[in-house]
C-alpha cells in the first residue's frame, strides 16, 4: 500500500511543533512518546500500521482551530480520528503527520425534545445518543454494528449506515447541523435544528468526506420517536439463492422492513457459537426481518413477510415473542464480525453495494472466487440495501495469504461495479478501496471530485493518501484538461 512519502521538511519541525502544541493544549494533550503513539498506529483495518509523528487531543473547537492553523502555517499533514473503528483505513496516520484525536469531545450538549434533535460533540459514541434520549421515548436511528464504540463524528465522516438504515436512512438523512473547522482554522456552521439548510447542500458534501474536507466539532442529530411495536422474524433457507430471491420479493411487494439482514452458513454458525442467538443451524442462509409501527400494522406485515418467505422456500420461520427475544435475534447479527474472528486467525471485511435484485448472482460470483483463491468467505449482508459484507478468512502469518485475501476482495468490489453497484456501502473508501476508484470513476470524474477537495483544502493537508488514487496538486488540477481520458501530469506521484 503506497502512502504519501514522509517529507523531510515536516519531520525536521517535530520538536518545534510539539512545543507549539504543548503551549496551546497543555502537556497531557500532546502525545509524542513512541509507546503512547502506538495506540494510534492503526484503525479497524489492522493489516496496516503507521505511527504518527505526534498525536494531539484538543478539547474545544478553538483548540482544534489552533491546531489546524499551526499545521496549515507549517505545511504539516493532519489525520482526524474518532474512535478508530474504520474498516477502510481512513484514520491510518502518516509518519510525518499529526493525528488529531477527537476523543475528548465526549459531551451531549443539549437534548431538544421540542425540536426532536440533540446537539452532541463528535467523540460521543453512537449508542450513547440513544441511551441519553431513551427516557423521552426517542432514539437516533442509524445503528452501525460498531455503535457501542464508534463516534458520531466518525459516522458523519464515513456517512455510516447500519441494520436499520433501510427504512430510516443513513447518517446523511439523520443529521440537521454541523460545526466544522477548516484547515485554515475557520469555524463554519452548517444547518441547525431545522430540516432544510439554506444555500448549497454543504452538509451533504461534508457527510461522507472521510476527514478530507474539514474536522467535525459538533453534530446536531435528528431524533425519532420509538416505534410502538417492533417484531423480528427469523427465516432460514436451504439455498442461499432462495434467501436472495426472498429479499427481492419482500421489497418488490412494497414492504419496507426496519431491517432486512442476511447471513450465510459460516456466519450463522459463528454467530450462534459466539452468543447463542437461537439461529437455525440446518440452513444455508438466514434472513432477519424487522417490522415496526403500530401493533396491528406490524402483525399484518409479519404475516405477509412470512407468507413470502414460505413461498420462496423457507424451511424455518420464527417470530420474536418479546423484546428480549428480538434483542437476542439481533445480538447474533451485530456480533457477526467478532464471531467470525473466532473461527479464523484473521478476516478481511469487504463492503460493496449492488442492486438488491442481483444478490443471488453476486453470491454465485463470491462462491466461485472462494474456490479460485482457496480462501473461505463468510457472508453478512444488509440485504435490503444490497450492501454486502463478505468476510474473507485468512491467516496473516501464512505467507501470501493477506495479498490473496486483498486480491479476492478487489475482485468482489469490481464485480459490484460490474453488476451496477458501487465500491462502498458504508465503510468508506479510505486506503482500502482507493486504488479501485478508477474501476468506477473516469479521470474526469475524479478530477472534478478533487477540485472540490481543493476548494476546502488547497494544500492537500487533510488526510492525504486516502480516497483519491492520484495525488494532484491543486494548482495543476485547476489547469487540468482531460481529453479522451488521457491523464495529464503523468509525472505526479500516484499511490
Ligand atoms: C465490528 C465493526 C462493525 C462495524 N459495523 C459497521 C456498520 O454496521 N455500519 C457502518 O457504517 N460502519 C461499520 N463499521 C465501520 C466503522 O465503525 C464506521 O465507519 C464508523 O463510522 C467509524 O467511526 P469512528 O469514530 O471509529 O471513526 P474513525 O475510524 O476514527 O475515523 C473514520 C474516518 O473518519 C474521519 N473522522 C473521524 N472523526 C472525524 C471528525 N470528527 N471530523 C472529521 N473527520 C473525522 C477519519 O479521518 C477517518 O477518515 C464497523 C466497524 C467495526 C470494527
Amino acid at each position: 500500500m503506497r502512502m504519501p512519502a514522509p517529507e523531510a521538511a515536516a519531520l525536521a519541525q517535530r520538536d518545534e511543533l510539539i512545543a507549539e502544541f504543548r503551549a496551546l493544549l497543555g502537556r497531557d494533550a500532546v502525545i509524542a512518546d513512541q509507546t503512547g503513539l502506538e495506540v494510534y498506529e492503526n484503525d479497524g483495518l489492522t493489516a496496516y500500521a503507521q505511527k504518527p509523528m505526534v498525536a494531539v487531543l484538543p478539547a474545544t473547537t478553538d483548540e482544534v482551530a489552533g491546531v489546524l492553523k499551526i499545521c496549515a502555517r507549517r505545511g504539516i499533514r493532519v489525520v482526524p480520528r474518532g474512535a478508530g473503528t474504520s474498516l477502510s483505513g481512513g484514520a491510518l496516520p502518516l509518519a510525518d503527520g499529526v493525528l488529531l484525536g477527537l476523543g475528548r469531545f465526549n459531551r451531549i450538549l443539549d437534548v431538544d425534545v421540542a425540536n426532536r434533535c440533540a446537539v452532541v460533540q463528535p467523540g460521543v459514541p453512537n449508542l450513547a445518543i440513544t441511551t441519553a434520549v431513551a427516557a423521552h421515548g426517542l432514539y437516533y436511528a442509524p445503528d452501525p454494528s460498531s455503535q457501542i464504540a464508534c463516534s458520531i463524528g466518525g459516522n458523519v465522516a464515513e456517512n455510516a449506515g447500519g441494520v436499520h438504515c433501510l427504512k430510516y436512512g443513513v447518517t446523511t438523512n439523520n443529521i440537521l447541523g454541523l460545526e466544522i473547522v477548516l484547515i485554515d482554522g475557520t469555524v463554519v456552521r452548517l444547518g441547525g435544528r431545522h430540516m432544510d439548510a439554506g444555500g448549497y447542500d454543504l452538509m451533504g458534501v461534508l457527510t461522507g468526506s472521510e476527514g478530507l474536507l474539514g474536522v467535525v466539532t459538533e453534530v446536531t442529530v435528528r431524533l425519532l420517536p420509538r416505534p410502538e411495536t417492533v417484531r423480528a422474524l427469523l427465516m432460514g433457507f436451504p439455498q442461499v439463492a432462495d434467501a436472495g430471491a426472498c429479499v427481492a420479493e419482500i421489497i418488490g411487494a412494497g414492504i419496507v422492513p426496519a431491517g432486512l439482514e442476511m447471513m450465510d452458513r459460516d456466519a450463522i454458525h459463528a454467530a450462534e457459537a459466539f452468543c447463542d442467538a437461537g439461529y437455525p443451524l440446518d440452513v444455508e442462509a438466514l434472513l432477519i426481518a424487522e417490522l415496526d409501527g403500530p401493533g396491528p400494522e406490524v402483525e399484518a406485515l409479519i404475516a405477509r413477510v412470512a407468507a413470502i418467505a414460505r413461498a420462496a422456500g423457507a424451511t424455518s420461520l420464527r417470530e420474536s415473542r418479546d423484546e428480549a427475544e428480538r434483542q437476542r435475534f439481533w445480538a447474533g447479527r451485530k456480533a457477526a464480525f467478532p464471531a467470525v474472528g473466532r473461527i479464523s486467525p484473521d478476516y478481511y471485511c469487504m463492503d460493496g453495494t449492488i442492486p438488491r435484485g442481483r444478490l443471488p448472482e453476486m453470491l454465485g460470483i463470491i462462491s466461485g472466487l472462494t474456490r479460485e483463491y482457496g480462501l473461505r468467505c463468510a457472508n453478512v449482508f444488509h440485504a435490503g440495501d444490497g450492501n454486502l459484507h463478505p468476510l474473507i478468512l485468512y491467516d496473516a502469518n501464512a505467507p501470501g495469504e493477506l495479498e490473496r485475501a486483498e486480491a479476492f476482495g478487489a475482485e468482489i468490489l469490481k464485480a459490484c461495479v460490474r453488476l451496477g453497484g458501487v465500491l462502498t456501502g458504508e465503510h468508506g473508501v479510505g486506503i482500502e478501496k482507493r486504488d479501485l476508484m478508477s474501476e468506477m470513476f473516469t479521470e474526469t470524474d475524479l478530477a472534478h471530485q478533487q477540485r472540490l477537495k481543493c476548494a476546502f483544502d488547497p494544500d492537500g493537508l487533510l488526510n492525504p493518501g486516502k480516497v483519491f488514487p492520484t495525488l494532484h496538486r491543486c494548482a495543476e488540477l485547476g489547469r487540468m484538461h482531460v481529453h479522451h481520458g488521457q491523464l495529464p501530469h503523468a509525472h505526479l506521484p500516484r499511490f
